[in-house]
């Protein structure tokens, strides 16, 4: 199983070079990040947002993703109902 955390980041953060060619920085999905606070390093695969505290691999991306999702759809379910 292929668990490449750099391309679901990019699926949903505009990743730029940070540093060398492992280090990439974005803004953040999971908090309202004005200047790009994630960091993700490609190399080890992980990820850390130095604005709201998110770190992880690429599981708890996707899981920590799902989650947006699912609060943003219970968001708009409740809004069509009312
Ligand atoms: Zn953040």
């Amino acid at each position: 199983m292929k668990n490449d955390l750099f391309p679901l980041v990019s699926k949903h953060v505009k990743l730029k070079t940070h540093i060398g060619d492992s280090l990439f920085i974005g803004r953040c999905p999971f908090h309202d990040d004005k200047n790009p606070s994630l960091v993700v390093n490609k190399k080890y695969q992980l990820y850390i947002c130095f604005g709201c505290g998110a770190s992880g691999d690429v599981v708890t991306f996707s899981d920590m993703i799902n989650k947006k999702k699912e609060r943003k759809d219970g968001r708009i379910r409740k809004k069509n109902k009312d």
